[in-house]
């Protein structure tokens, strides 16, 4: 389980200062009361940026591992949440998705790209869209893309302040912000569909 490592380092401090060597979790999150083996367990690496570690606690009882992500850090995926901001900043600001994959990477062939590039699109406007609904005031108005939310929320990167913002929600967020379950592609919900309606296989 991913739990929220409430800091305003950048990816780059934070590796620089080895933070996380600072975070600390006190009580088991399954167990407050304690006595369930609750210990700290190490740390794990992620690729990028070069050199992070994430810190990690166990729960014998709970048989679950609990790391602390840093709010520089995107969820489920490399790098960082401001790194993901900018492919979609690049994509918002290109006449098609074709001409930003382009700009974004060129150490990958273009259908490569393309999915890589969707998949951050599709899993943060998903994030954007329930945001909307779960902050009607604040959100006024706003339209599931960065641009607009960088014009409602008056800053210059979104993601880390949504982090920020929508921490009471964070479970039920997808990643690469949130630390809840990806939400259903099409293509998974028609497969859902059909398995429901069809014959089962031979046995
Ligand atoms: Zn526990």
């Amino acid at each position: 389980m991913q739990i929220r490592y409430a800091t305003n380092l950048s990816a780059e401090q934070y590796v620089q200062q080895q933070a996380w060597h600072a975070a600390t979790l006190k009580h088991c999150p399954l167990h407050p009361q304690s006595g369930c083996g609750f210990c700290k367990n190490g740390s794990y690496s992620r690729k990028f940026p070069d050199g992070t570690k994430v810190a990690r606690w166990y729960c014998a009882d709970g048989h679950m591992s609990f790391s602390l992500l840093p709010d520089c850090l995107a969820s489920r995926l490399s790098g960082s949440l401001i790194e993901v901001e900018d492919v979609l900043t690049e994509v918002e600001h290109s006449p098609s998705q074709e001409a930003a994959a382009d700009k974004i990477r060129i150490d990958i062939l273009l259908p490569g790209v393309l999915r890589w590039m969707r998949r951050r699109v599709f899993l943060v406007k998903a994030s954007l869209s329930m945001l909307i609904e779960l902050f009607p005031g604040l959100l006024a108005g706003c339209k599931p893309n960065i641009l607009s939310f960088r014009s409602v929320l008056d800053v210059e990167y979104v993601l880390p302040e949504l982090r920020i913002l929508a921490d009471p929600y964070l479970y039920i967020l997808p990643p690469p912000l949130g630390f809840g379950p990806r939400p259903r592609t099409k293509k998974l919900k028609k497969n859902h569909f059909q398995h429901k309606t069809g014959t089962d296989p031979p046995s």
